[in-house]
């Protein structure tokens, strides 16, 4: 069982990080500071604050930092864009250091003839995907979770977004190998820049959606994909079930993979975005699909037919592409702003992310079921979904601890009935601290035994952001 370090060790800690990494605000003591690295916006999980921040600037900064945990036993917890929802990041009780990488984010070399990127964990995808556009590389970085996300910070959620449907997770093979700092101080490389490669088990797995329990990355090789041209359209159904059904036979006909993203918006989403003004011209408040549709010009050209013909036989009320480049970056900001335009239109609300999947036949009675059961909680919520993968997100609005409570239970009821349904308790904002309670019910005990045994082999002391992903009970340490 680890016990930690006391108050006298975690003052001797902060000492040392002094010592060993100087320079101006490298190691934050200000209570602004430890507040904003241990809670979030986008958590209403319980939160702590870190007992200091450290600012790393280089693998060897890690090094001397995790080394400096382990002498006095004060856990870690990396930190990168801040953008993660289920209280990922923050503090633990008895102290705790905050390893901010965000200063890492330098583009290290790119291998345009190859299709890869080397980068440090603090480089955000969108700044990737700018920096490849600026010098006219013809390749992205398909990956696209929350704006201002990081690699480390990606890797360790195993995220995804609008583009996982034609390009998959965080936990499909967009990472050729990372650089992972140890809780015993050892830097590792997971692998080299070879495509493929049979050698051994996949490490760089190990740590994807590990959410900083196993390693600290320092560095990691991106897999690149073609910059391919996009059409916008926006399709509108008189229910969720008519959306998904149709969507399900697009996906499977030929023309499937020619389709990039297809997300949901339900209803009320749709009203949030109208009355957030954000468009000129209101869209009439119906379940809505936005489609980005790729290839070349014929391919788009007989996508969009077949699409457009599935949707009426599906029941489509209203069909439409966008009609120039800038419509379509309207009609896509729109889609990913939702949580925005959510907070906009409900002055003094707060919103309550949450995440589930489900096999994607089992996303329209997931979807009736939860606005059935928020509608009759007295709850306000909007709806959006990466549909082609079965993954939605209820935003839930709370304006008083005692509507938070409401939220809670309502947020556990969706788990379980994903759960029910052979789904997932988080398609892709991880557990953090949110959805720990659910992995035995999820995976089975022996799954989590063995995610244990993986943890205390690495982690033996439970240094590297304990509470995370297992159940704080589970972590033996001092709370
Ligand atoms: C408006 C909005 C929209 C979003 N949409 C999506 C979406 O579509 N899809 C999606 O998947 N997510 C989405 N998210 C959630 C979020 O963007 C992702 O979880 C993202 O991957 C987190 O990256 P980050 O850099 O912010 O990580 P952080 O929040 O900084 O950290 C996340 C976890 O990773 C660990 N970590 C950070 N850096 C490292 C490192 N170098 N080494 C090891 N561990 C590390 C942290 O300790 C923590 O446990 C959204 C969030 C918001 C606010």
């Amino acid at each position: 069982m680890p016990t930690y370090g006391s108050p006298e060790d975690v003052r001797k800690a902060i000492e040392e990080l002094r010592d060993a990494l100087p320079g101006k605000n490298r190691v934050q003591t200000s209570p602004e500071s430890l507040q904003v690295h241990g809670s979030s916006d986008h958590s209403y999980h319980p939160s702590c604050s870190h007992s200091v921040v450290v600012m790393a600037h280089s693998t060897d900064d890690v090094v001397k930092v995790v080394n400096i945990s382990r002498k006095y036993r004060v856990p870690i917890t990396a930190y990168g864009g801040a953008t993660s929802i289920e209280g990922h990041f923050t503090g633990f009780p008895s102290g705790s250091i905050c390893l901010d990488l965000s200063a890492m984010n330098s583009i290290l070399e790119i291998n345009e003839a190859d299709g890869d990127l080397r980068c440090q964990p603090g480089a955000k995808w969108e700044d990737i995907n700018n920096t490849l556009k600026d010098r006219g590389i013809p390749l992205f970085f398909p990956l696209d979770p929350g704006p201002g996300a990081t690699i480390g910070g990606m890797i360790g959620t195993g995220c995804s977004g609008t583009n996982a449907v034609r390009y998959g997770t965080a936990k499909a093979e967009w990472f050729l190998n990372i650089t992972v700092v140890l809780p015993s101080g050892k830097v590792i490389k997971t692998r080299r820049r070879a495509r493929k490669s049979s050698a051994g088990f996949d490490t760089t797995k190990l740590f994807i959606g590990a959410e900083g329990t196993l390693g600290i990355i320092t560095e990691a090789t991106l897999r690149l994909a073609p910059r391919v041209p996009t059409k916008v359209a926006m399709a509108q159904f008189p229910d969720v079930e008519k959306a998904v059904s149709a969507v399900q036979q697009i996906l499977n006909t030929p023309y499937g993979p020619n389709i990039q993203c297809v997300e949901l918006l339900d209803d009320h989403m749709m009203a949030a975005i109208n009355t957030a003004g954000v468009v000129d011209t209101p869209y009439p408040v119906q379940d809505t699909l936005f489609f980005k549709i790729q290839g070349s010009p014929e391919s788009i050209r007989d996508t969009s037919n077949v699409v457009q013909e599935i949707v009426q036989t599906h029941g489509s009320t209203r069909f439409e592409f966008a009609a120039t480049e800038e419509e379509a970056g309207e009609m896509w900001e729109n889609r990913k702003y939702a949580f925005f335009s959510t907070l906009a239109t409900h002055p003094g609300s707060k919103v309550w992310t949450t995440d589930v999947c489900v096999p994607v036949s089992r996303l329209p009675q997931l979807v009736y079921e939860t606005k059935e059961d928020l509608a009759k909680a007295g709850l306000k919520s909007t709806i959006v979904g990466h549909v082609g993968d079965g993954n939605f997100h209820a935003l839930i609005l709370f304006k008083d601890e005692e509507e938070l409570r409401n939220v809670g239970a309502a947020v556990h009821r969706l788990v379980h009935r994903a759960i029910q349904m052979d789904g997932t308790c988080t398609g892709e904002h991880g557990v953090g601290v949110g959805k720990t309670e659910y992995l035995v019910e999820e995976l089975g005990e022996d799954t989590v035994e063995l995610m244990k045994t993986v943890k205390n082999a690495i982690d033996p002391l439970n240094l590297f952001n304990p509470g995370k992903v297992r159940n704080p009970t589970s972590d033996g340490g001092q709370r």
